[in-house]
């Protein structure tokens, strides 16, 4: 089964000003249009309406950085499903910087994910070990830490038909996450492996035709290992996305 190929840019809280993230985003929008490869770019959530209408009329999908476990109500700060969906077509959940600096755990980010597939956003579910954890082999067993309750939140919730469409993995080490140090082609390949067995074994579904990214350093340099890489569907870019030649460069290897 051929699997869809997507590179996204993770902007993280970046650039700093509204004209700076709409020029990004023209700048992402006249790179390659690579027929086999969808683009997509996850502004702040502040930039997001503006950056949409950027990118309007153009193959480039705007993702949403994160969403609120809620639907409405007394929540400071958050972003609901409803409010981001007339901007994005999808969102990140899980990513290990809001699980790092916003305490997002494993039940919370399941929250999210139902609620984001459910008001009809795509989502892409993040997943990946610490260092300590890769360095004593616990890297499967992390993995199938933080995808089961996902995923059976989503087979609770009726959401786990239509996945293939909607739903996304990124498998992002954090050791490998703005370090500089990606992991290896074999270790993301491994991982991937490891996703779509979880998936068929615990959960019934077909991994198969589930796209898995991998996120962590990578680079103009460095993309085509991850593309040529067993079982990888894309990248998911953070400190990369942020210059468009390098970002063009990645989607152009992945193509
Ligand atoms: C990310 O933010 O998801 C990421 C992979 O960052 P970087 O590419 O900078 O490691």
């Amino acid at each position: 089964m051929t699997r869809k190929r997507l590179v996204i840019g993770n902007w993280k809280m970046n650039p700093p000003t509204l004209t700076a993230a709409i020029d990004l985003a023209r700048r992402v929008a006249r790179g390659p249009a690579m027929r086999d490869v969808q683009v997509g770019v996850a502004p702040p959530t502040i930039f997001l309406a503006a950056v949409a209408d950027a990118l309007r009329e153009t193959p480039v999908v705007v993702y949403a950085q994160d969403v609120s476990a809620h639907e409405s109500g007394a929540f400071t700060g958050q972003v609901s499903v409803s409010m981001v969906s007339g901007f994005a077509a999808a969102t990140l959940v899980g990513h290990s910087e809001m699980r790092r600096y916003l305490a997002d755990d494993d039940q919370r980010v399941a929250a999210k994910l139902v609620r984001a597939l459910k008001g009809g956003l795509g989502a892409v579910l993040c997943v990946g070990e610490r260092e300590d954890e890769f360095d004593s082999g616990a890297t499967d067993r992390v993995l199938a830490t933080q995808l089961t309750p996902a995923l059976r939140a989503l087979r609770e919730a009726g959401e786990d038909r239509a996945l293939p469409e909607r739903f996304v993995v990124a498998y992002e080490p954090v050791w490998a996450i703005g370090t500089g140090r990606p992991a290896t082609a074999e270790h993301a390949s491994a991982a991937a492996k490891t996703i779509r067995e979880l998936m068929r074994k615990d959960f019934g579904l077909d991994g198969s035709t589930i796209a898995i990214l991998y996120g962590g350093s990578v680079s103009a340099a460095g993309a085509s290992q991850f593309a040529k890489a067993e079982g990888i569907d894309g990248a998911l870019v953070g400190g990369a996305s942020l210059d468009a030649q390098a970002f063009a460069d990645i989607v152009r290897a992945f193509s």
